[in-house]
């Protein structure tokens, strides 16, 4: 295997490819579907054996699908690009051949050494002068773009000496002639044209990096932008730069022009020309992923089982990707210095970004198991895009003159290298935790209503079915009742009748003769004897009718059993329709402390993500609590205490606190473990929203809330309950308070006993509060309040510490705003209570919320004279001059200079140790 360059051109045959081996490269893959060539191994061929597809699209690129967790792995794309002569080249040069020679169809470039060698190297794509500018973005950008679209991240560089077409090939807008237009004009069209603009978004953000310095060409003023890199995810952002959301291609062209005149303008001022610069388009692409979740919902929903609902509820997920184009600086080599006028220091620093970046080349392309992107600002900001879980592809220019031979032959070794550099790209998706809010809540409302609709059934049902038996049982009896008064009257009649009849007889009897009357007596008998016959049928009829009426009787019984049975039966079922409807009313109490969680964690998402101060308000960080909570949630729910706090939580929902409140309140002093925690909570909850602050004190929550810290056994309960009281002590008022209910002691106390770090940055944030009152200073720290902090940081945890930090750098405030107020004099009580050394170890620690509360604290010590020489023989002096050196606020950075330059004592110090500020 020839080569031109890892022998340094010594071989004769050095640079000549032999058909064998150019025959055996990678065959062509299909457009869309290319395959990914692995970057050969240390020792073999300087060129390329690649595949031939659409430049950067690696494995799983052009439509595949990489899960975030694996992340696909794809090599940087590398196409190189020749500028045709220009007129000065055609007159100067044109006894000359150029220095390359392109073999695009093979992929190769020729260097010419000499009019009888060459070296060859091999490239993703090989653009010729005549490339038309349409074929370079579709081989170099497309397939970037393509895969922003599908959620991952994608950089497009250009490297080249100076004139070589870099930002022709980037930068063009195509204004007088639109098959001119660049890459970045090109990109923004395919992405516009494929986002769905009621749920994605673009965005951009336009900037210069140059000495090392990033410069927001949409607002030059703004021009020290810092770099942040989310320590979790390692993605880089820039939170200081202007970015403008884009809705069409005009608005984006008018950014670009917007852009370029600023970037003209700032060059001009900075005597430099926009060469020595780099010019970056970042574009952030945030798309809403269909399809999945929606239907998980909806069949949940259909199956109409909440229990199964709440599991298969998925937040909505979208994917967030960033394009970012880099038209680098020139790559020819300014160490000429002076040359523009620069110091050496200068021209150091104007090229330490492209050769850091040259440098990380190099060993991400040797895997080196140290890559030094810390070296420079471009490399940090470029830290997620190149060789990094982006999809990158570089277009390196070159001209055609021989003059330039050295500068052409380095760019083109900066391809080859940038070539063996391998990627991981990875999906970015997140979870959206808004959207899945809103749809709980839709849901939640659809229950509550098929709900109250079922219930409202089933009691017009039973009403129903009640009137109805009701009816018909009065209707029996009333016929019933008929039926016999007709029996009676008729066998009363009956009776009266043959008792006339014997009567007569009887009467007929006594009047006739003896002789007759024996004569009658035989027939009187015989008739007696029918009549007794008569009367036993009737009575025997009689009797048998009253059995048929007392039959009908027992069944018009029976049937109003049966009636009254149906009632009964009906009352248990709405019975068990009422717990059922109990049973969900639990579980949409549960969803709503889910649905808080999620919000909760999506605050929290974003307050992570938002570096500023730290917030007085300790909940949201009740986030910490409530995990504990959801994870002891499965089993709450089938417990008894839970179903009636989880209805008080409701009552005493923010916009109904004063209903529910008192009720809350006094199960914070129930005999029952499990209620007085959920109650706890649900105060510390509300004393979240500054709206219910007021309430809670009044009805005497506070004063409970003590309390449970005095008097509770259990670290949970304490813990919650000082969160509550810290957000509390957030108010004038109520700080007046807790100092008077010896509130500092019962902190202190609680602080001593914990063991858990978050109810220490409880106690620590509420006492942080306290330590912002001017009033309450003296008594304060006559309570111990400042010991009590500085007690805290045995524990080392770093939430806690600048909870401490905070409270200190508010003490220190308010006694520097007493001192010149002339209300106070002598000492600090922060130095007489010790926390100098603390101060001094820690005011430069690494973590930023707590070093800038420290350093803000320091300087508040050291305006006055009175703390000067402790702060000299502690050591504080050093770091005030770090801090009016390199402090990255500059508020505070100007603060320690007045500071330390006005104080006789620190500036005498400073003389005799000789240090400048
Ligand atoms: P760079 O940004 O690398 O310094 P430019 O893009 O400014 O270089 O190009 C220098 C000059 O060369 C410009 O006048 C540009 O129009 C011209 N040029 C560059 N590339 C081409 C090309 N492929 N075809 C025609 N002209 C080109
Ligand atoms: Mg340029």
């Amino acid at each position: 295997m020839a080569s031109g360059v890892r022998n340094g051109g010594t071989g004769r045959m050095s640079g000549r490819l032999d058909r064998q081996q150019s025959s055996t490269a990678t065959p062509k893959a299909a457009p869309g579907k290319p395959r990914l060539s692995a970057a050969p191994g240390g020792g073999g061929s300087a060129y390329r054996r690649t595949s031939s597809g659409p430049l950067p699209s690696a494995a799983g690129g052009g439509g595949g699908r990489a899960s975030s967790e694996s992340g696909v792995s794809s090599r940087v794309r590398v196409a190189v690009r020749l500028r045709p002569r220009n007129a000065e080249e055609q007159a100067a040069d044109a006894d000359f051949a150029d220095c390359v020679e392109l073999q695009p169809e093979l992929k190769r470039l020729k260097l010419r050494k000499n009019n009888w060698e060459s070296d060859t190297y091999e490239f993703d794509e090989v653009l010729t002068e005549f490339s038309s500018q349409k074929r370079v973005y579709e081989v170099v950008a497309k397939p970037v773009v393509e895969s922003v679209l599908e959620g991952y991240n994608g950089t497009v560089m250009a490297y080249g000496q100076t004139g070589t077409g870099k930002t022709f090939t980037l930068g063009r807008l195509g204004d007088e002639d639109t098959a001119a237009r660049g890459i970045m004009v090109r990109a923004m069209e395919d992405i516009l044209a494929d986002i769905t603009p009621e749920t994605d978004t673009v965005s951009l953000s336009y900037l210069q990096l140059y000495m090392e310095m990033i410069q927001d060409l949409l607002d030059p003023v703004n021009d020290n932008i810092a770099i942040v890199e989310d320590p979790r995810t390692g993605d880089v952002s820039l939170p200081g730069a202007t970015v403008v959301e884009v809705r069409d291609q005009k608005s984006f062209m008018d950014l670009l022009r917007i852009g370029e005149a600023h970037r003209v303008a700032a060059n001009t001022k900075l005597n430099t020309e926009s060469s020595r610069s780099h010019a970056i388009l970042m574009v952030n692409v945030r798309r809403a992923v269909k399809g999945r979740n929606e239907m998980d919902v909806s069949m949940s929903a259909e199956n109409g089982h909440s229990s199964s609902m709440v599991g298969s509820f998925r937040p909505p997920i979208v994917r967030k990707s960033k394009l970012v184009v880099v038209d680098l600086a020139g790559s020819e080599r300014i160490d000429k210095s002076g040359s523009e006028g620069h110091t050496l220091e200068e021209a150091k620093s104007i090229n330490l970004s492209l050769s850091s970046l040259g440098k990380c080349i190099n060993a991400l392309a040797e895997s080196s198991a140290h890559v030094p992107v810390r070296d420079s600002k471009l490399t940090r900001l470029l830290k997620d895009s190149f060789g990094g879980t982006a999809r990158t592809s570089l277009v390196v220019t070159i001209g055609p003159s021989p003059r330039h031979r050295g500068e052409t032959t380095s760019t083109i070794m900066f391809g080859q290298r940038a070539m063996k550099v391998q990627n991981m790209v990875k999906l970015k998706e997140e979870f959206d935790y808004k959207s899945l809010c809103r749809r709980l809540d839709i849901e939640l409302d659809k229950l509550i209503a098929e709900n109250e609709r079922q219930r409202k059934y089933f009691d017009d049902e039973v009403e129903r079915i009640t009137a109805e038996a009701q009816f018909r049982i009065a209707e029996a009896e009333r016929e019933c009742k008929i039926v016999l008064e007709n029996e009676k009257m008729k066998y009363h009649q009956e009776y009266l009748d043959s008792i006339k009849i014997l009567e007569e007889k009887w009467k007929v009897h006594q009047q006739s003769p003896k002789k007759q009357i024996k004569e009658t007596e035989s027939t009187s008998n015989g008739e007696v004897q029918n009549l007794l016959q008569n009367e036993k049928v009737l009575r025997q009829s009689a009797e048998d009718e009253s059995n048929d009426l007392k039959n009908q009787l027992s069944h018009w019984k029976k049937m109003e059993a049966t009636a009254t049975a149906e009632v009964v039966r009906l009352r248990k079922m709405l019975d068990t329709e009422a717990s059922q409807k109990e049973k969900l009313e639990e579980e949409i109490g549960v969803l709503k402390s889910q649905l808080m969680q999620l919000s909760l964690d999506a605050d929290e998402t974003r307050i992570s993500l938002d570096t500023g101060d730290g917030p007085g308000k300790i909940f949201p960080g009740l986030d910490s609590l409530m995990s504990h909570t959801r994870s002891s949630q499965p089993r709450e729910q089938s417990n008894g205490p839970k179903a009636p706090v989880a209805k008080l939580f409701e009552q005493v929902s923010p916009q109904t606190v004063p209903v529910g409140l008192q009720k809350i309140l006094s199960l914070l002093e129930s005999e029952e473990p499990d209620v007085r925690i959920h109650a706890v909570k649900v105060v510390a909850n509300l004393a979240a929203e500054e709206a219910n602050q007021e309430k809670i004190v009044e009805a005497g929550g506070l004063t409970s809330l003590l309390m449970l810290l005095r008097s509770s056994e259990d670290e949970t309960i304490r813990r919650v309950a000082a969160g509550a009281i810290a957000n509390l002590a957030m108010n004038e008022t109520n700080q007046d308070l807790i100092m008077a209910q010896g509130g500092v002691t019962l902190l202190s106390m609680t602080a001593s006993d914990a063991e858990d770090p978050q109810t220490l940055r409880m106690v620590a944030g509420a006492i942080a509060n306290l330590c912002g009152n001017d009033k309450l200073q003296t008594r304060l720290r006559g309570e111990g309040g400042i010991k009590a902090l500085l007690g805290m940081v045995k524990c080392g945890h770093p939430d806690v510490l600048a909870q401490v930090a905070r409270g200190i750098a508010n003490f220190a405030k308010c006694e520097s705003r007493a001192a010149t107020q002339g209300n106070k004099v002598g000492r600090s009580l922060l130095v007489d209570d010790g926390a100098l050394p603390w101060i001094v170890k820690n005011a430069n620690n690494e973590a930023a919320p707590i070093r800038r509360h420290i350093e803000l604290a320091l300087c508040h010590l050291a305006q006055h004279e009175v703390n000067a020489k402790d702060i000299v023989s502690e050591g504080a002096l050093w770091e005030l001059v770090r801090i009016s050196r390199d402090c990255s606020r500059e508020d505070i950075r100007m603060l320690a200079y007045r500071t330390l330059t006005s104080s006789p004592i620190l500036q005498s110090e400073m003389r005799r140790l000789r240090i400048e500020c």
